[in-house]
């Protein structure tokens, strides 16, 4: 677990400045994905192939996805693929990171307008 700043000491201008700060700082967002890169060696089952001798084939990729409790789906990448999947999966993570922060900003300007002093009536 992280540990969230303590919101409550900066001014509403800085909260505000870095609200901004931080969409600047989010990735593409059509450029995200979830999952997990997994890198596999494999055994062919032919006795005589050197895999069976512990020279196992590969790297064999494959992005690998929890959609619920207890259900994954997966898929095989082709090795130029690698990259770009890494690059998504961080920004995917980059992304979550900055939304939080931005949500816990404006859970704090939300405590902020609710605490304003109504305003007085104006000198008779
Ligand atoms: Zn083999």
């Amino acid at each position: 677990m992280k540990v969230r700043e303590d919101l409550s000491r900066l001014s509403i201008l800085a909260l505000r400045n870095r609200r901004q700060g931080l969409v600047k700082l989010l990735p593409p967002l059509a450029e995200v994905l979830r999952g997990s890169l997994m890198e596999r060696y494999l055994t062919c089952g032919h006795p005589e192939c050197k895999c069976a001798r512990g020279e196992r084939h590969g790297p064999v990729w494959y992005l690998t996805v929890t959609l619920g409790p207890g259900r994954t789906t997966g898929t095989t990448l082709a090795v130029d693929q690698v990259e770009k999947v890494r690059l998504w999966i961080d920004n995917y993570h980059r992304a979550k990171e900055n939304l939080e922060k931005i949500s816990d900003i404006n859970r704090e300007l939300l405590r902020r307008e609710r605490k304003k002093p109504k305003p007085e009536h104006g000198p008779a």
